[in-house]
């Protein structure tokens, strides 16, 4: 296209430069014609004045001859009435072989500059009887003339003397005036001797010398038409020889004045064509622009029906039931999905109505349900919709408001939640089930615990009677062993209160309340001051706590736990350094409790946490095995996390996290 574009343009600038071309030529060529024929206009005009001058002065050549010696006065009359019928001719004067004046009309003189010039010229060049001299001014009245003189001879052949006629400038400038008023062009008109010598010229001063000029160089033609480039602006001359009298006659025109109608011409010519290039451009431009933007339109289309096919596929393959409705409540559109859920034919569900399939919006509920949608824009719900068969199937529902053609639909995305609401109710029968085991469990180690203490505070006190009453009787071993039986109910008993102890995390019906940890930490302070004090160790807390939701004694014990191991594991080759350190991040407060002491390996990290388990001999260090698992209890009913981190020989930092207590 663009090709064909610039190929248009071209041949619209060719065509319009060929007709330029053309239109010089023609231009050319026809100023040519038109100066040639003006030439020959002019010679034959001009030709036939000076004949009938010369005719004159032959006839008064003739009269002398034949007439003889007459007085002067009837020559003068006889010369009057020649001259009389050639207006070209302004005076007439005779002269005698002795150059004396026989007779003149107009008062002639052979003495005046011109006449006596052309009289010397006339006797000097005798075997050219005619000589014509330059423009001079006439006597008394100054009128410019030619002088035109012709020889005369006798019988014998010698010159008997001079027969000179003054024309007239002004008759030929006539001429010249007459055929210039036929044109348009500005031409110049020039009758010139053959020396370049100016007679006539129109307009006078032209040109002051032709003696340079091309057609009057002493080779040129005696008739043609040329183009000089010599002169500045240019001519093309037509020019003719009126050879019997030594004459040249140009009609010149300036080719820069005849160019100017073509000039003109042509760039009114060259501006259409600019103009005609630019339309074409501008149509290209335009077709182009239209192709680009259908191509745009087709590709934008392409995508829309991909789009739309994209959707479409979404619709039928997807698991999700979506129903279209109008704002009268008719559903429009419903996927296969719709259909299968509620057990309708495919195409079935067209034209049907929401209260056909929600029990919950009755007829008269719709127009409010549109409106709580024109409120909200989207409304998510759950509620349950029923299938042909009449069943009942739970349902959430996501449901919009859209525009379409002036109009409100709805557009609703329905998912099928009955097996998860099932799965839920399973959970929830389950989770409560284990809740009341874990309950009676519990109660039954609360009770087990209570009641084993009784057995055990007899085996007790009987092992501690029969060790008073006779221990003297006893041999050492019987001794030994009945000690060993002491020792181990004693630590059964503190078995069983751990034990009773854990198993009440949770169980004391105290509700949840606002602790502040300040508190709690000052109080587990004052029940370890003795041992602190014992230990020679450092307790550092934090200079402020945030409150917590929880339960005080339940906190008491856990921060009393940790902070008793950290002194309980302490290092032998140092004191024990512990530090509280609390950090409340995303709504979330997480302490720390970190000790130099002996550490932990990390493969104990989570062993530790779970009951009975310990990683030392009671030869070492005493205990149960049972104050970390209380830990875990009690932070977990916290609904928080607890862990360790720790490098052996160097000490361990246990981590919990407690929720904020809400602001009052
Ligand atoms: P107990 O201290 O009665 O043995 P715990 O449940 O409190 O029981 O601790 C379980 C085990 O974890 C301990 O036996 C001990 O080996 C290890 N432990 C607990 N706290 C620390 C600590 N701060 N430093 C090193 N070891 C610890």
């Amino acid at each position: 296209m663009i090709a064909l574009g610039a190929l248009l343009m071209v041949v619209v600038l060719g065509m319009t430069g060929y007709e330029i071309w053309r239109q010089y030529n023609s231009t050319i060529t026809l100023a040519e014609r038109n100066l040639n024929v003006l030439a020959d206009v002019l010679v034959g005009e001009i030709g036939r004045t000076i004949s009938g001058v010369d005719s004159v002065v032959e006839q008064s050549v003739l009269d002398l001859s034949t007439e003889g010696n007459r007085p002067p006065e009837q020559i003068r009359r006889t010369l009057r009435d020649r001259a009389t019928g050639v207006p070209a001719i302004f005076g007439l004067l005779l002269i005698d072989a002795q150059g004396l004046p026989i007779a003149s009309l107009h008062s002639l003189s052979p003495r005046h500059h011109a006449f006596a010039q052309s009289i010397r010229a006339s006797v000097a060049g005798q075997n050219l009887p005619i000589h014509v001299g330059t423009v001079t001014a006439a006597p008394f009245d100054g009128t410019p003339i030619i002088p035109f003189s012709r020889l005369r001879h006798d019988a014998a052949g010698n010159i008997a003397g001079i027969t000179v006629a003054a024309m007239s400038v002004q008759y030929f400038q006539e001429i010249f005036l007459q055929v210039k008023s036929k044109t348009v062009t500005t031409l110049t008109l020039t009758l010139a001797r053959q020396d370049g010598a100016i007679l006539v010229q129109t307009p006078e001063g032209a040109t002051t010398k032709m003696s340079g000029m091309t057609e009057f160089r002493p080779d040129s033609r005696d008739n043609g038409l040329i183009h000089d480039d010599d002169t500045s602006a240019g001519r093309i001359v037509a020019f003719r020889t009126l050879r019997p009298y030594g004459l040249k006659l140009s009609v010149a025109v300036n080719a820069a004045d005849l160019l100017n109608l073509w000039r003109s011409n042509a760039l009114r010519l060259l501006l259409a064509a600019l103009v005609a290039a630019l339309v074409v451009a501008a149509l290209i431009w335009a077709i182009l622009r239209r192709l680009a933007l259908d191509e745009a339109q087709r590709a934008n289309l392409r995508s829309i029906d991909n789009q739309r096919r994209m959707a479409q596929f979404s619709l039928d393959a997807g698991a999700d039931m979506v129903v279209w409705t109008n704002d009268k409540g008719s559903i429009i559109y419903a996927n296969p999905a719709a259909h299968q859920a509620l057990g309708y034919a495919p195409g079935t569900l067209f034209n049907r109505s929401i209260p056909d399939i929600d029990p919950s919006v009755p007829p008269a509920a719709w127009e409010g349900r549109l409106d709580d949608l024109r409120r909200a824009g989207t409304l998510r719900f759950e509620t349950s919709l029923r299938t042909l068969s009449g069943k009942l199937i739970s349902v959430e529902v996501s449901i919009a408001l859209l525009q379409a053609d002036g109009r409100d639909h709805t557009c609703a995305v329905i998912r099928d939640i009955g097996a998860h609401k099932q799965s839920e109710a399973i959970l929830a029968e389950r989770t409560k089930r284990l809740e009341a085991s874990n309950a009676e469990l519990e109660q039954f180690a609360y009770v087990a615990s209570h009641d084993l203490r009784e057995p055990l505070r007899m085996v007790n006190s009987f092992v501690a009677l029969l060790a008073r009453r006779f221990g003297d009787q006893m041999d050492p071993e019987a001794r030994e062993y009945v000690e060993f039986a002491r020792e181990g109910a004693l630590r059964m008993d503190r078995l069983i209160l751990d034990l009773l102890e854990y198993s009440r995390v949770g169980s004391t019906g105290r509700p949840m309340a606002a602790v502040d940890l300040g508190t709690v930490l000052n109080d587990v302070r004052q029940t370890l001051a003795l041992t602190l004090n014992e230990a020679g160790a450092e307790l550092i807390l934090p200079a402020s706590l945030p409150k917590v939701w929880g339960d005080f004694d339940e906190l008491a014990r856990l921060l009393g736990n940790l902070i008793g191991n950290g002194l309980k594991y302490r290092h032998s080759d140092r004191l024990p350094r512990i530090e509280v350190e609390c950090l409340t991040q995303d709504g979330q407060i997480t302490l720390s409790v970190r000790d130099n002491g002996i550490g932990i390996a990390p493969q104990y990290f989570d062993r530790i946490f779970r009951i009975f388990q310990r990683l030392h001999g009671r030869d070492r260090y005493d205990g149960t095995g049972i104050g970390l698992a209380i830990c875990k209890k009690i932070v977990e009913r916290h609904g928080g996390r607890i862990w360790v981190s720790s490098t052996p020989d160097q000490g361990s930092t246990f981590f919990f996290t407690l929720k904020p207590a809400p602001a009052a």
